[in-house]
């Protein structure tokens, strides 16, 4: 009986080595786009946060794969990105350069074989609201269904509506107006819940495109 536990634990071993992908760290030259300056910055582009919670840190705080600049700018390097939390089965990539770079994300992680929630996201600022609704115990489907909810009910699809905490049974977001000033909001859960009691979809991409189908969908489907 010990043995085929150990023989099972090796095998998920095994399995679990494999899906270690190598944390790629290295430098890059950059042109600072204030002054022309030529620097390098430290780039990383694989993130497991068990191994490398640090680097988590850093990614929420906003102080990863930037260039900070001796003139005082600080510049956000688009660059590619893997996230995987294997504890929680999240894997997410940013794929900065348009829809061809989702494309390809979504294509690597068929031929990867993983499995899990797996999402492809265009900007590491898209990636960090992602983990922060995951580590909150949310769903990102159902957060940006309440999203396009929210800003229905004011008239407003196009703004700019970020997650950010959940306290208690209230869930705090920051708006931005058309002149890009924040605003803070908050919604009971309770709305948020109603619809994180839907399926989960089967879907790399989940934004704003695809939150408003999905609620489009669900309001039909309710009449
Ligand atoms: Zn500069």
């Amino acid at each position: 009986m010990a043995r085929t536990f150990d023989r099972a634990r090796a095998r998920v071993e095994r399995a679990r080595m494999r899906h270690a992908a190598p944390v790629i760290r290295g430098t890059t030259r950059v042109t600072c786009p204030a002054c022309g300056a030529s620097r390098e910055a430290e780039l990383v582009q694989t993130i497991d946060p068990r191994e490398n919670p640090a680097d988590k840190t850093r990614l929420l705080a906003g102080e990863l794969n930037v260039l900070a600049c001796a003139c005082g700018k600080r510049t956000q390097l688009a660059a590619q990105l893997l996230y995987q939390d294997r504890d929680a089965g999240f894997f997410a990539q940013v794929c900065p350069g348009g829809e061809d770079a989702l494309d390809a994300g979504a294509a690597a992680f068929a031929a990867s074989g993983v499995t899990g929630t797996l999402r492809v996201v265009p900007t590491q600022n898209a990636l960090v609201e992602k983990i922060k609704i995951l580590d909150a115990g949310l769903a990102d489907w159902a957060i940006e269904m309440m999203k396009v909810l929210l800003l229905a009910s004011i008239g407003e699809l196009d703004r700019v509506l970020l997650f950010d905490a959940l306290d208690g049974d209230v869930l705090r977001w920051l708006m931005f107006d058309e002149d890009g000033r924040l605003e803070h909001v908050s919604s009971p859960r309770s709305g948020y819940d109603r619809l994180a009691s839907r399926a989960a979809p089967n879907a790399l991409r989940i934004d704003r495109a695809w939150a408003i189908d999905a609620t489009r969908q669900m309001i039909d489907g309710a009449n």
